[in-house]
C-alpha cells in the first residue's frame, strides 16, 4: 500500500470558433480522445450561420458542444473600456469574451488544450499562460494542410459554415477583421446586423469626437456608411481580384479558397488566432 494520492484526472478541451479549421479539428480527434470536452465562446454577437453549424457539428460528432457565455456581455465591456470599440491593437473582446470563459471553466484543472493551427499556417493560436493548461497543435504534428482540413469536412459530411460563401472568418458578426466586400455581405445578408454595427460605430463617434477630437470606425479610413456609398467600386475590386485569385489557383481548388485569396488582397492580416479557427 502506497500513501499516494490517486494521480489528478486530466481533461482534453478543444474550442470550436465556428470556423473550419476547429471544426475539422474535432471531426480528427473525434475517435482518437474519446472523452474530449467540446466548447464554443459565445460572445453573443455571432452570427446566426454559426449556431446553426454547431448543431450540425454536434450531430456529427455524436456531443454536445459546451457553450460557454461570459458572465458580462459585449456592451458592459465596452463601457469599461471607456466606449470604444474593440480593434486588432486593442482586442479586449477576444480577452474578457473569449479566454476569460474558458479560464473560468477549466478553473485549476489539469488541461490539454487542442488548437486548430494548420501545418501551412505561420501563426500562433492561443496558448494560455495559466499553468495547468497545455497547448496541442494536432494538425501541425501531423502534417494536416487546407486541403487536409477540407477532405476531413467533406468526408465527415458536414460541409462548411454558410457564411463562408460571403465571409471567410468566423466570429462575431461585428468583428473588424473583415474586410470590406464581407462587410457588404453583412449589409447584404443580415442588414438587421449590419444596421446594429452602424449604431455602435456611431454612437462610438458621437462620444469620442465630442470629448477628445478622435474618431473610432470598425474598419479603417472610413465608417460603415461611407463604405456602403463606396459599394461600386468595392465590388469592381472585388471582382477583379476574384479573377486573379481564379487564375492563379491550381486546379479543381474549391471557391472558398479562391474567395479567401480574393480578399486576402484587401487584408491578408492573419486574422484572430483564438477567434478564426
Ligand atoms: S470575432 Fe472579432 S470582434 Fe469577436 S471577439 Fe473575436 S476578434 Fe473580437
Amino acid at each position: 500500500m502506497t500513501n499516494d494520492a490517486p494521480a489528478k484526472k486530466v481533461r482534453h478541451v478543444l474550442g470550436i470558433s465556428g470556423g473550419k479549421d476547429s471544426s475539422s479539428l474535432a471531426i480528427y480527434m473525434r475517435d482518437r480522445v474519446p472523452d474530449m470536452e467540446y466548447f464554443f465562446c459565445d460572445t453573443g454577437a455571432e452570427l446566426p450561420e454559426t449556431y446553426e453549424y454547431l448543431n450540425r457539428l454536434e450531430a456529427a460528432l455524436g456531443k454536445s458542444i459546451v457553450r460557454l457565455n461570459a458572465d458580462r456581455d459585449f456592451d458592459h465591456w465596452m463601457e469599461v473600456y471607456q466606449g470604444t470599440l474593440p480593434s486588432p491593437q486593442m482586442r479586449w473582446c477576444t480577452k474578457n469574451l473569449k479566454l476569460k470563459p474558458l479560464e473560468e471553466w477549466v478553473g485549476e484543472d489539469e488541461v490539454i488544450s487542442y488548437v486548430a493551427i494548420r501545418a501551412d499556417e505561420n501563426r500562433l493560436g492561443y496558448v494560455s499562460t495559466k499553468p495547468n493548461i497545455k497547448a496541442v497543435f494536432p494538425f501541425r504534428e501531423d502534417g494536416i494542410d487546407r486541403s487536409g482540413v477540407d477532405r476531413i469536412l467533406d468526408e465527415a459530411g458536414i460541409g462548411l459554415p454558410d457564411y463562408y460563401e460571403w465571409r471567410t472568418r468566423s466570429g462575431c458578426y461585428f468583428c473588424f477583421f473583415q474586410r470590406k466586400h464581407e462587410w457588404l455581405g453583412l449589409k447584404d445578408r443580415h442588414p438587421d446586423l449590419f444596421d446594429k454595427a452602424v449604431a455602435y460605430e456611431e454612437k462610438v463617434r458621437y462620444r469620442h469626437k465630442a470629448m477628445q477630437g478622435r474618431d473610432y470606425t470598425w474598419t479603417q479610413g472610413e465608417s460603415l456608411t461611407e463604405l456602403v456609398e463606396r459599394r461600386e467600386e468595392i465590388e469592381e475590386r472585388h471582382k477583379a481580384a476574384m479573377e486573379r485569385a481564379a487564375k492563379r489557383a491550381k486546379p479543381n481548388r474549391p471557391l472558398l479558397e479562391v474567395l479567401s485569396n480574393a480578399l486576402d488582397e484587401d487584408d491578408d492580416e492573419a486574422g484572430c488566432s483564438v477567434c478564426h479557427l
